[in-house]
C-alpha cells in the first residue's frame, strides 16, 4: 500500500489512505531536502582478509539524520528513494563523498584499501552513468583502481545485457566490481562469467545459520566454489560470531565483513583504529555505531 502511494504523487489526501502511506509522502518530502540540508553521513564497514586479518577495504553506508526521526535506515529510505528517482542525485552524493573521504585518506597515509560503494538499479541504469562516474572521480583526484562498485545480483541479472555493457566501461576505467547480496537472486550463470567482475559478496542471511541450516552452509560453500572456479574473491557479509569466521575460514572465503569485527562507523571512528601504520580490528566484537 505504501509503495503504491509512494509511486502515484497524484493520488491526494483521502479518508481512506492509511497513516503508513501519509507517512511516506511526508518522508518523501523530507528525503527531498535532505542533501542540502546536509542531512546524510558515510560511514564506513571494515572487510577484513581472512587469512592476514588486514583491512582490504571499507563499504560506505549511507545514513540519513532526520531532524525528528532520527537515524533513518538505509533499508527504509533507499527503496523510496529509488521510486521517486531521488536515488540519482543521493547516489551522486554517496559517491562523491566516498571518494573524497578515500582521497584524504590516501594524503594523510591511511591505507584503508579501496572504498565499495552501493549502486541501486535506477542509478546504474542510467546511460551516462560512468561518465558520470568518471566526472566524480577526476572532480575528486581519486584513481579509479581504489573505488570497488557494488550493484546487487538482482539488478545485475535484470536486465543482463544492459548490465555487461555498462559493467564494461566502468571495467575499462580501471573500477572495482562487486555483485552483493550474492545468492538471494535468479543468477544465470552464462551471463555472471561474461561480466567483468572482481568479487562475489555472499549474501548475509546464509551466514547468519551456517551452523544450523544445511542448506545455507551448502549455498555458502557453493558460492565460494563458485567465485574461485571463476576467478572472483568471494566475500562474507553479516559474520557476527567467532565460529561463523572459522567456518568460511575452513572453506577458504577470502574476506569477511560484519559486527564481529566491526560495524559501520563515521570516519573518525575508524581512524581511531589506525596504530602504527595500520588498522587493527582484532575480531572482537566492538560496538562504535554511534549517532552522528
Ligand atoms: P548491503 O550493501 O548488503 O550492506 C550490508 C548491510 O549489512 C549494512 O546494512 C550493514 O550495516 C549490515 N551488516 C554488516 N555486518 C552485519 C552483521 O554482522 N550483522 C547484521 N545483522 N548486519 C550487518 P545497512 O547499512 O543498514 O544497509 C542496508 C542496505 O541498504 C545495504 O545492504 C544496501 O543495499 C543499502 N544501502 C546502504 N547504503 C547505500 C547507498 O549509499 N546506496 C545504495 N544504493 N544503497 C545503500
Ligand atoms: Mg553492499
Ligand atoms: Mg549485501
Ligand atoms: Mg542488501
Amino acid at each position: 500500500k505504501a509503495k503504491e502511494a509512494g509511486k502515484n504523487n497524484c493520488q491526494f489526501y483521502t479518508k481512506g489512505m492509511n497513516a503508513t502511506a501519509v507517512n511516506y509522502l511526508l518522508l518523501e518530502n523530507d528525503l527531498r531536502r535532505a542533501i542540502e540540508q546536509n542531512q546524510l553521513a558515510l560511514y564506513y564497514q571494515p572487510q577484513i582478509d581472512l587469512k592476514t586479518g588486514d583491512m582490504t577495504g571499507v563499504e560506505a553506508l549511507v545514513r540519513w539524520q532526520h531532524p525528528e526521526r532520527g537515524l533513518v535506515s538505509p533499508a527504509h529510505f533507499i527503496p523510496l528513494a529509488e521510486e521517486t528517482g531521488l536515488i540519482v542525485p543521493i547516489g551522486e552524493w554517496v559517491l562523491r563523498e566516498a571518494c573524497k573521504q578515500k582521497k584524504i585518506w590516501l594524503d594523510t597515509g591511511k591505507n584503508v584499501g579501496k572504498v565499495a560503494v552501493n549502486l541501486s538499479p535506477r542509478q546504474f541504469r542510467q546511460k551516462n552513468f560512468p561518465g558520470k562516474v568518471e566526472a566524480i572521480l577526476q572532480e575528486t583526484g581519486l584513481e579509479a583502481k581504489y573505488l570497488e562498485l557494488e550493484i546487487t545480483e538482482s539488478c545485475a541479472m535484470e536486465h543482463a545485457g544492459e548490465t555487461i555493457n555498462q559493467l564494461n566501461q566502468l571495467n575499462q576505467m580501471g573500477t572495482f566490481l562487486a555483485i552483493d547480496d550474492f545468492g538471494t537472486g535468479y543468477s544465470s550463470l552464462a551471463y555472471l562469467q561474461r561480466f567483468p567482475i572482481q568479487k562475489l559478496k555472499i549474501d548475509r542471511s546464509f551466514i547468519h545459520d551456517i551452523h544450523d541450516d544445511a542448506n545455507d552452509a551448502a549455498i555458502a560453500k557453493t558460492i565460494i566454489g563458485l567465485a574461485h572456479n571463476m576467478q572472483l574473491r568471494v566475500v562474507a557479509e553479516g559474520v557476527e560470531t567467532e565460529s561463523q569466521a572459522e567456518w568460511l575460514r575452513a572453506k577458504g572465503c577470502d574476506q569477511v565483513q560484519g559486527f564481529l569485527y566491526a560495524k559501520p562507523m563515521t570516519a573518525k571512528q575508524l581512524e581511531s583504529h589506525f596504530h602504527n601504520g595500520r588498522f587493527c580490528f582484532d575480531g572482537t566484537v566492538i560496538s562504535l555505531e554511534s549517532r552522528l
